[in-house]
């Protein structure tokens, strides 16, 4: 042995593989056979994995022509097959689970073989680059900027149309054209990456881009929802090292990168859906057929839509099965969750995506679409991995009941326990829309916002719960509020104090807005001025901006970077009074801050008296006004010259 160490020693490398091979106890290197750097095999996923995750077990998909045929073995030792499992419906899959709870970080070879062949695939472990704790989802601290990244900015038009080697465009949508709401406009991950410093300075924490995986669609592929490949970053939108820089620098700039998934559906052009493993991988795959070549399919049953059944206690199996497996729409397939192979699939590319881009949370899709044991599962296996994260839920629903079901530590009489740590509140996105809109009398106007905040004892934790003025699937704010600007700056107030997670979209801090066509998604989801060429307006330089617009936006750079740093606003103690006289006031308070959100809906001014609101403690207090730095002591009476929000603090 010493003179093989010493050959070792002097020679080339290639020589350790025999030497190895000749030892009968191998403690340095515990390979059984050599590992060879070749990849024999079409797709292998997740591409490769982690040791020193607590789930010691990883199941590999494999897929290549007839591998079902063929028998795996590993190379290393420490590593062990502990399945091997075949598709029911297609011979090109296996599914491999192997045990690497001993395994240390390092290639190894997975060796396929029957009498007449013999195929080798080269699989990684890696070493985790920081502790599970280490991974801080988003909270209350945070202020989210959802982003619609084909939308936002053009930071590289050669990725516009991605050529192949002979200069063709590959993906199936060729071109891209602006004059079209719902084609591709160009935007990608470095025109995000170049505006970093501009998102930071209006405030925000964290942003959400929409999935920026592939999304490799005939048409309307722009909004990401319709994945035809769970492990690539589209093309068009960069490249997976473009979107792990953009993740380190919102780390370097403390912000987090909340990553888009999509659980429920996929693309229809999703690669496996042409050779499909399992008879059950998509629900009503029974009625589901589909010409790759001239994009023909049949259309298999859509989603009834009715969410409700997910806690109905009265609902029929009919109604259940109606909502969790049909279709969400003709072109996404819905997955079969239920599957325990796709089930794992979906937990491990969670997983994958966390590690691989040092994730700072998860926002994932349709929340009550698919099977809802399964998503307990899911965001439980997240959470058990990393204690410290944080998944936000999307429930289109305006009932709190519902809302609350979906968080962790909700009593529900079915026993019902989540594991997620955040939903959506569109309850309050409504009530405040209202409550500033509509006229005021007994049960109208800001008692909407009022009695919509009593709802939170409903909720296990109602700080977070994710709140927001709009977003990519309704009309923009400004549009809610009828282009009415001091009551769009009410609303954003409110939403960015209140007990929550709060979240705006894009643009919305320059008055963008869908008036043409409220609600048509193509056209709230606009090109944000300044992230193309040549374009007349650029909002990053307040160049062409209007004055309406430069005020909205100083409104929103002054609003969240308060908040940024308000322990009042994040952890602080929440008193509110019903509304008086056409007024509102809300106040948050930790140890010696006070935040003092004050709705005025009078066009005449007002003097309000003070003393009723004794109890807050503030008299004799100087208050700062967080948007224009004005001071003021506070008194028996508040003056309040116009209709508008004041926002006041005791942080000097
Ligand atoms: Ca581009």
């Amino acid at each position: 042995m010493k003179t093989c160490k010493l050959i070792l020693l002097f020679f080339a490398l290639s020589l350790m593989a025999s030497c190895n091979n000749n030892k009968e106890d191998n403690t340095t290197d515990n390979t059984s056979y050599e590992v060879v750097d070749r990849n024999d095999i079409q797709r292998i996923e997740p591409p490769h994995w982690w040791v020193g995750f607590k789930s010691d077990s990883l199941q590999l998909l494999v897929h290549h022509i007839d591998i079902a045929n063929y028998e795996p073995s590993v190379s290393n030792k420490s590593i062990s097959i502990k399945n091997v499992s075949k598709g029911n419906n297609s011979n090109n899959y296996l599914f491999i689970d192997l045990d690497i709870s001993k395994a240390k970080a390092g290639k190894f070879n997975i060796k396929f073989s029957n009498e007449e062949d013999e195929l080798i695939a080269t699989y990684s472990l890696e070493d985790r680059l920081k502790p599970a704790e280490d991974y801080i989802g988003f909270s209350s601290s945070d202020a989210i900027y959802l982003i619609t990244p084909d939308r936002f900015v053009n930071g590289n038009e050669i990725n516009d149309v991605p050529l192949g080697a002979e200069g063709q465009a590959f993906m199936l949508e060729k071109t891209i054209d602006r004059s079209n709401d719902y084609a591709r406009h160009g935007g990608d991950i470095q025109g995000v990456i170049n505006h970093i410093d501009y998102i930071k300075d209006m405030g925000f924490t964290a942003i959400w881009p929409q999935p920026m995986l592939t999304n490799d669609m005939y048409e309307g592929s722009y909004h990401g929802y319709a994945v035809t490949d769970l492990y690539q970053i589209d093309p068009r939108f960069g490249t997976l090292d473009e979107y792990k820089t953009l993740s380190k620098k919102l780390r370097e700039n403390n912000m987090k990168l909340v990553m888009d998934q999509v659980a429920n559906h996929c693309g229809l052009q999703h690669w496996w859906m042409k050779d499909l493993p399992f008879k059950d991988w998509v629900n009503h795959q029974d009625n589901f057929e589909y010409n790759i070549d001239n994009w023909d399919w049949k259309v298999t049953k859509r989603s009834n839509h009715r969410r409700t059944t997910n806690q109905d206690t009265y609902a029929s199996q009919a109604d259940k099965k109606g909502n969790n497996e049909g279709w969400f729409v003709a072109t996404m397939p819905d997955l079969n969750q239920r599957n325990p192979y796709m089930a794992k699939y979906i937990i491990q590319n969670s997983i994958w995506w966390i590690e691989t881009a040092q994730l700072g949370g998860i926002r994932q899709d349709t929340y009550p679409y698919p099977d809802k044991d399964f998503m307990s599962d899911w965001a439980g296996a997240i959470m058990t991995e990393y204690p410290n994260f944080s998944i936000v839920g999307e429930e289109w629903s305006y009932n709190p009941l519902l809302i609350g079901y979906w968080q962790e530590g909700a009593k529900n009489k079915d026993g019902y326990d989540s594991n997620l740590k955040s939903t959506m509140d569109f309850a309050m996105q409504q009530k405040v829309v209202d409550g500033i809109k509509e006229e005021e009398s007994w049960d109208k106007g800001l008692v909407k916002i009022y009695e919509g905040l009593a709802n939170d004892f409903h909720y296990p934790s109602p700080k977070d719960i994710m709140v927001f003025p709009d977003n990519h699937d309704m009309s923009r704010i400004f549009t809610q509020m009828d282009g009415d600007e001091a009551n769009t700056k009410m609303a954003l107030a409110t939403y960015a104090t209140m007990p929550r997670i709060v979240q705006m979209y894009y643009g919305t801090e320059i008055l963008m807005n869908d008036f043409d066509k409220p609600g048509d998604h193509g056209l709230i989801r606009t090109d944000f001025p300044g992230g193309w060429q040549g374009d007349t307006v650029n909002a990053f330089t307040g160049e062409g901006l209007t004055d309406a617009q430069k005020e909205m936006q100083n409104f929103v750079k002054q609003l969240f970077n308060y908040r940024k740093n308000s322990k009042a606003i994040h952890d602080g103690k929440t008193v509110h009074f019903a509304p008086f006289a056409g007024t509102y006031f809300l106040y948050r308070t930790f140890e010696d801050e006070t935040v003092v959100l004050i709705l005025n809906k009078n066009e005449e001014p007002i003097a309000i008296d003070l003393n009723y609101q004794s109890e807050m403690g503030l008299k004799g207090k100087t208050l700062k006004n967080i948007i224009t730095g004005e001071s003021k002591l506070w008194g028996d009476v508040i003056e309040l010259k116009e209709k508008g929000v004041t926002l006041l603090t005791t942080k000097l």
